[in-house]
C-alpha cells in the first residue's frame, strides 16, 4: 500500500517537473516528507536533470549536495559541490548566484569537516568578492554573514568581521528582511565580539538576536541566546542579569516540553552561575540535576562538561564519595574521553593516593587560571583599542559625510541667497517701473490739468485768469525794464447772428479762425487770451502805439480777408480798441480804455481800429 502510494506520489512529481523545469525543485523537494525521500528522489531523477542546461544542473548539483548534507554524507556533499563549482567557474557571469551558493556550501561542508577558518574560509572569501548587484539582498546578507565567521578567531582583524556584519545588518533593514535573518546577524556579531572578550557588546546584540527571535517564536534559538547571554553576563560579572537569563531558560523549559533538552541546559547554566558567584554547593546541586537530565540531550560535549565540572565541585566540598561516584560513571560512560581539566586529574592522582601528582595538578591549574587571566586581559585590551580606533575612523568618516554635508547645504544657501537677491532685484525694478509710470501719470496728469487750468478749450488760447496774470506780469516787467508794451482789445462784429443763421457750431469755427488769424500776425514775445465770448486781448510787448495800431490794422485787415469755407459766405470782422501801456497804473485800467475804444469802434461802424 505504502509503495503503491509512493510510486503516484513520484510521478505526480515528475510529470510537475517536466512542466516547469528545474525552476521549482527547490518547492518540490521542500514537499517531500523528509531527508531520506529528499535524497532517493534526487539521486533517482538524476537523468532529468543532467540532461539539461547548465543552470538547471548546477540547481541540481546544489540540491543533491544539501540532501546528502542533511543525510550526514559530508564527503559525498564535498564532491558534488566541487563539481558544481569546477561547471561555473569558466562561465560566472551567467550563473554568478548559482556560483556563490556554490562555494557557501561547500564552505560549509569543510568547516564542519575541519572548524579551521584557513581551510574553509578562501571559498568564503571568493564568494563575498564575487557579489554584485545583480546577487539576491539574501545571499549577499549570507555571503556577508559568513565571511564574517572567517574574522572571529583573528585579534588583528576582526572589526573587519564586524563590518561585514554592519553592512548585512544595513541590507536586512532597508530590504525588511524576516526576523530570522536579523537575529542570524546580531547573533553572529555577538559571537565575534565575545570571542574578542568584548562582552559587554556581545551582550548587547546577543539580546537583539533574542528578541528576534522571540518575535517568531522561535523557541530552540531563544534558548540557545539565554545560554549565550547567561555566559557574557557571568564573564561580565553581571549575576543578575545572568540569574534572570536562567530563570527564563527554567520558564521555557517548563512551558516548551517538546524540546527535551532545555531542562539539562537550565540546570547547566545555573550551576555555572552559583560556581562564578563561589557557591560551590549549589553549584553542585545544580550540575547533579543536570546529569540526571542528560539522557534528554544529544550535546554529549556539555554532558562530559558538566561530569567534569561536578567531579571538581564535589572535590572542593570534600565530598570524596560523591566525587568519585561521578568520575567512574564519566570513566564508564565515555571511555574514550580525555579528561583535561586540571582539577578532575588531581582528584584522579589524589584517589590513587598520588598527593604529590594531585598537588601539581592543583599547580598546574593555578598557573593555567594565571595565564587566562592575563590572556584574557592583553586580549581585552588590544580588542578595545582595535574597536575604539575603528570607531574613531568611524566617527572620522561621519564627520567627513557631516561636513560635506554642511558644505552641500552651505552652497545651496548661496544658491538661494542669489535667487533671493535676483528676486529682490527683479521686485524692485518692477516696484522702480511701477513707481516711474506713476510718476510719469502724475507729471502728465498735473501737466494736463495745469495746460487747461491755462488755457481756453475752444482756441487753445490763454483764458481769463491766466492771461490777467501774464498780462500784470508783463505791465510790471515793463515799468521796472522800461520799454514799450500796448494792449489790443478785439471782439467779434455781431457774432451773435453767425450763432444765429448758421449754428452754434459754425459760431465756434469762426472763433477759430479769427484767433488763428490774429495769432499770424502776432510779434515775438506778445500774446492773446480770451476774456470771454467773442473778445480777446492781445499784449504786445516792445510795441508802442503806433506799432501796436499797425499791427491791430493787419489783425483786423486779414480777418476781413478771411474767407469763411464753411459758412460762407459770410463776412467776419472785428473791431479793435489800442492802448498803449505806458501811463496805465495797471492792467485793469488799460483794458477799461481798450474797451471804451472798442466801443468807439463799434459805434462809428465796425470793422475798425480805434486808438487813443
Ligand atoms: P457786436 O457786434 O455788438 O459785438 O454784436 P454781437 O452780436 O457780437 O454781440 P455780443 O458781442 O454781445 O455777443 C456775443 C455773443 O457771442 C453772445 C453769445 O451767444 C455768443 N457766444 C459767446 N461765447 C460763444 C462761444 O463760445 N461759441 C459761440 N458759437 N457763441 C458764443
Ligand atoms: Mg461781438
Amino acid at each position: 500500500m505504502k509503495v503503491v502510494f509512493f510510486s503516484l506520489f513520484f510521478c505526480v512529481f515528475i510529470s510537475k517537473l517536466h512542466a516547469t523545469e528545474g525552476e521549482q525543485l527547490k518547492t518540490l523537494l521542500a514537499g517531500l516528507e523528509n531527508a531520506q525521500t529528499r535524497l532517493t528522489y534526487l539521486q533517482e531523477n538524476k537523468d532529468i536533470y543532467l540532461d539539461q542546461d547548465l543552470s538547471i544542473k548546477a540547481e541540481y548539483w546544489l540540491a543533491l549536495g544539501l540532501a546528502l548534507e542533511e543525510n550526514s554524507r559530508l564527503e559525498k556533499a564535498f564532491g558534488v559541490y566541487n563539481r558544481a563549482i569546477k561547471a561555473l567557474e569558466s562561465t560566472i557571469d551567467s550563473h554568478r548566484e548559482l556560483y556563490i551558493n556554490a562555494l557557501i556550501q561547500r564552505s560549509y561542508i569543510i568547516y564542519l569537516q575541519t572548524y579551521d577558518t584557513e581551510k574553509y574560509c578562501p571559498d568564503r572569501a571568493l564568494a563575498y568578492n564575487s557579489l554584485d548587484e545583480t546577487i539576491s539582498v539574501d545571499l549577499q546578507v549570507r555571503a556577508n554573514v559568513q565571511y564574517a565567521f572567517c574574522f572571529q578567531n583573528d585579534k588583528a582583524n576582526f572589526s573587519t568581521g564586524l563590518s561585514l556584519l554592519d553592512q548585512a545588518l544595513k541590507l536586512a533593514k532597508q530590504h525588511k528582511l524576516s526576523a530570522n535573518t536579523h537575529a542570524m546577524i546580531y547573533n553572529a556579531s555577538g559571537l565575534i565580539y565575545s570571542r574578542n572578550q568584548l562582552y559587554a557588546k556581545a551582550y548587547e546584540y546577543l539580546l537583539n538576536a533574542y528578541r528576534q527571535w522571540s518575535l517568531v517564536n522561535d523557541y530552540q534559538d531563544m534558548f540557545n541566546m539565554l545560554h549565550s547571554l547567561t555566559h557574557n553576563a557571568i564573564y561580565m560579572r553581571e549575576f543578575d542579569k545572568a540569574q534572570q537569563h536562567v530563570d527564563e531558560m527554567f520558564m521555557l523549559a517548563e512551558e516548551q516540553k517538546t524540546f527535551q533538552d532545555f531542562l539539562f541546559f537550565a540546570h547547566y547554566n545555573s550551576g555555572l552561575l552559583a560556581l562564578a558567584k563561589g557557591d560551590i554547593k549549589q553549584s553542585a546541586n545544580a550540575f547533579s540535576k543536570a546529569l540526571i537530565e542528560q539522557e534528554n540531550t544529544q550535546e554529549r560535549f556539555f554532558v562530559k562538561s558538566a561530569y567534569e565540572v561536578n567531579i571538581s565541585n564535589y572535590f572542593r566540598l570534600d565530598e570524596i564519595d560523591k566525587a568519585h561516584r561521578l568520575f567512574t560513571q564519566l570513566k564508564t560512560k565515555f571511555p574514550e574521553h580525555q579528561i583535561k581539566s586540571n582539577l578532575v586529574n588531581a582528584f584522579a592522582a589524589y584517589q590513587q593516593g598520588d598527593y604529590s601528582a594531585a598537588i601539581a595538578k592543583m599547580y598546574q591549574q593555578i598557573d593555567h587560571e594565571k595565564n587566562e587571566r592575563r590572556l584574557f586581559i592583553k586580549h581585552a585590551v588590544q580588542s578595545t583599542a582595535l574597536l575604539n580606533s575603528q570607531n574613531i575612523s568611524e566617527l572620522d568618516k561621519k564627520l567627513l559625510e557631516k561636513t560635506i554635508e554642511i558644505q552641500h547645504l552651505n552652497i545651496e544657501k548661496a544658491q538661494s541667497d542669489k535667487h533671493t537677491i535676483y528676486l529682490f532685484l527683479v521686485f524692485a525694478l518692477i516696484l522702480f517701473l511701477g513707481i516711474s509710470a506713476f510718476s510719469f501719470y502724475l507729471y502728465k496728469t498735473r501737466q494736463y490739468f495745469k495746460h487747461h487750468a491755462r488755457v481756453d478749450y475752444l482756441t487753445g488760447v490763454f483764458n481769463r485768469r491766466f492771461l490777467f496774470e501774464k498780462g500784470e506780469h508783463a505791465l510790471k516787467d515793463m515799468r521796472l525794464k522800461k520799454y514799450d508794451v500796448s494792449i489790443l482789445l478785439f471782439d467779434i462784429d455781431n457774432f451773435k447772428s453767425i450763432n444765429d443763421t448758421k449754428g452754434h457750431y459754425a459760431g465756434d469755427l469762426a472763433i477759430k479762425l479769427v484767433v488763428e488769424k490774429c495769432q499770424a500776425n502776432l510779434p515775438k514775445n506778445s500774446f492773446i487770451g480770451r476774456l470771454g465770448g467773442d473778445e480777446f486781448l492781445v499784449v504786445l510787448k516792445h510795441a508802442n502805439q503806433e506799432q501796436a495800431c499797425e499791427i491791430a490794422e493787419q489783425i483786423r485787415a486779414d480777418i476781413n480777408e478771411a474767407y469763411f469755407a464753411e459758412i460762407a459766405p459770410i463776412e467776419l470782422t472785428v473791431s479793435i480798441g489800442v492802448v498803449s501801456c505806458q501811463e496805465q497804473k495797471n492792467l485793469d485800467e488799460a483794458i477799461a480804455e481798450a474797451d471804451n475804444l472798442l466801443y468807439q469802434a463799434k459805434e462809428e461802424g465796425r470793422n475798425r481800429v480805434v486808438s487813443r
